[in-house]
């Protein structure tokens, strides 16, 4: 038989039904917080485009979006800590109601250097929308005001999430097995 992405994953933590479910609930939430302002959402990239790409069509207010993407360099699954710009944004984000969609807030470096940015830019507010938080992890406070999920301290791949560009497009969030990265 063909081998197949799913063989290398351990564990499903959160399935496609669950990931479903909850995307609209964050949706109807940020659609009634946003009533009165135009939202623009800024997508960190690659891991949050199809959390963002759901998202959006759940969202029942006007909204834009743009990118940006960030990198922490070197470690594949350990952050080392050393944030840095990649690719910037296309437009301006000042004056503009900003929602930063992320994939996971890990140890909030990556999420700290951001909200820097855009306040530095005169949005004229700044919150987070992050698919999936891992606490136990965090070095400096960073808090998302929406958090699809809270997970414990596993490195997890799926809906977006990478290992060495992999396993993005799995429709739920997994584990890895060990044997795979090395562990
Ligand atoms: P932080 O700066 O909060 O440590 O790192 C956030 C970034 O690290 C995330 O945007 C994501 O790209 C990556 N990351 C953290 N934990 C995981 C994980 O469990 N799986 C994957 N694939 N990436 C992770």
């Amino acid at each position: 038989m063909t081998p197949s992405l799913a063989d290398d994953i351990a564990e499903v933590l959160i399935s496609e039904a669950a990931i479903e479910a909850r995307v609209r609930e964050l949706a109807a939430e940020i659609s009634r917080d946003y009533a009165e302002n135009s939202l623009h959402l800024v997508g960190v990239l690659r891991g949050a485009t199809i959390f963002l790409a759901d998202l959006v069509r759940r969202l029942t207010i006007p909204v834009t979006f743009d990118f940006i993407a960030i990198s922490s360099y070197g470690a594949d699954t350990r952050s080392t800590g050393i944030v840095r710009l990649v690719k910037d944004l296309d437009e301006s984000v000042e004056s503009r109601h900003v929602l930063i969609v992320e994939d996971v807030v890990d140890t909030g470096l990556t999420l700290n250097y951001l909200l820097e940015v855009l306040r530095q830019r005169k949005a004229a507010s700044v919150e987070v929308c992050a698919l999936l938080d891992k606490p136990a992890r965090r070095r400096v406070s960073a808090a998302a005001k929406y958090v699809g999920f809270t997970v414990p301290d596993a490195f997890v791949v799926g809906y977006g999430l990478d290992y060495a560009q992999r396993y993005r497009n799995l429709p739920y969030i997994g584990a890895l097995r060990p044997e795979v990265y090395g562990g």
